[in-house]
């Protein structure tokens, strides 16, 4: 069982490699592929156009993955965070906002995250892991199948928003998003994914070159000095470096950059700060999204003042920007931002 090959884990033409190297047409690739995404879908048996002895074999070398057991927990606000135990015994996590006429689930990309970022409390787990290809789209068709059940609409967008840092285990995000994207797999349009960074810079360049998917940044500050200390990637690839690499990132399909801003009382949110954002991201298409601190009792952090904020959007607004100030969902049941620690309760 244990070294049976995922078909999960490849993008279509990895799976177009597996069946050749297995002696079998290219087409049958297509075919697997078109059945394994397929909600109800739980066996080699039910591939009813596959003839019943290749199924046999198939089934002797390969699997294809789904989370079977699912934790489920709901906010006040209609937030769900889902709780996926992986193989080995680590718990992930996924929340699904639903909002008028938006499903959106945020997706993880690691167990844990190695960034460090000091306001986070996924940081303070640390990395335990990467997630394989199949780990992240299995988040998407376990939560689309609790909806199908519950004849709730499907999910609408996608965001790389829950733990990890999703350009720190790039190849696995590539493949995963390239399943999501296949008609023949789970057929999102990339205009309805976003992945969000920290910070990767060289990677930025790289994700625009092989992805079509919408590009949203962790700021938080403009300031070399303030940022390297919020967030330690910021050592190796400053603020500027950071915006060059905003600035490179290819837009036709994608309309504009996201810039996420935490607003940390005293730390990052006084009207110098506003400015200066102002000014350095003057040529780059984007939004800009502030997101009111989210406290936990284990980090010493403070949200900003309401009219701090207010006053902190109005100076970008003169500026010409578009801003939003997000509004917290899910705090009640941890699934808020930088929330996720997979301490959910069994
Ligand atoms: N690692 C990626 C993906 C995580 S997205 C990234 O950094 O972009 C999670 C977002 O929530 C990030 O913008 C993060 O900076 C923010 N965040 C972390 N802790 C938070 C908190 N306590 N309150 C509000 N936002 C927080």
């Amino acid at each position: 069982m244990i070294d049976k090959v995922d078909l999960k884990n490849f993008s279509l033409d990895q799976l177009v490699d597996y069946v050749r190297e297995l002696g079998l047409p290219s087409f049958r690739a297509g075919q697997l592929f078109s059945w394994i995404y397929r909600p109800g879908i739980t066996g080699f048996e039910q591939m009813t156009d596959i003839a019943m002895e290749l199924r046999q074999d198939l089934a002797g070398q390969a699997v294809f993955s789904r989370f079977e057991s699912l934790l489920r927990e709901k906010s006040r606000d209609g937030t769900v965070k889902y709780g996926f135990r992986l193989n080995d015994g680590l718990l992930i996590e996924s929340v699904l906002i639903p909002d008028d006429d938006r499903h959106t689930l945020c997706l993880s990309s690691q167990a844990g995250c190695a960034m460090g970022c000091v306001f986070c409390l996924t940081a303070t787990m640390g990395l335990r892991r990467n997630l394989s290809p199949a780990e992240i789209v299995n988040q998407v068709g376990a939560v689309r199948d609790e909806m199908l059940k519950q004849d709730q609409g499907g999910i609408t967008n996608l965001v790389f928003m829950g733990m990890g840092e999703p350009l720190a285990n790039f190849n696995n995000l590539v493949t995963a998003i390239s399943i999501l994207t296949e008609q023949r797999g789970l057929d999102f349009s990339d205009r309805r994914i976003t992945v969000s960074t920290c910070g990767l810079a060289p990677k930025i360049r790289e994700l625009g070159l092989k992805t079509k998917v919408n590009l949203a940044v962790s700021l938080h500050s403009v300031r070399d000095e303030v940022r390297s200390r919020l967030m330690p990637i910021n050592k190796t690839y400053g603020v500027d470096e950071l915006l060059a690499a905003c600035r490179d990132f290819p837009m036709p399909r994608r309309k504009r950059i996201m810039f996420e801003y935490i607003m940390l009382d005293g730390i990052n949110d006084s009207d110098q700060d506003a400015r200066l954002l102002a000014d350095k991201l003057k040529d780059i298409r984007c939004k800009i999204n502030l997101l009111p601190y989210n406290q936990t009792k284990e980090l010493p952090y403070r949200r900003s003042p309401a009219q701090r904020i207010e006053r902190f959007q109005k100076i970008l607004w003169q500026a010409g920007y578009t801003v939003l100030v997000r509004t917290s969902r899910g705090s009640d049941i941890s699934a808020a931002c930088g929330q996720l620690a997979g301490k959910q309760q069994d």
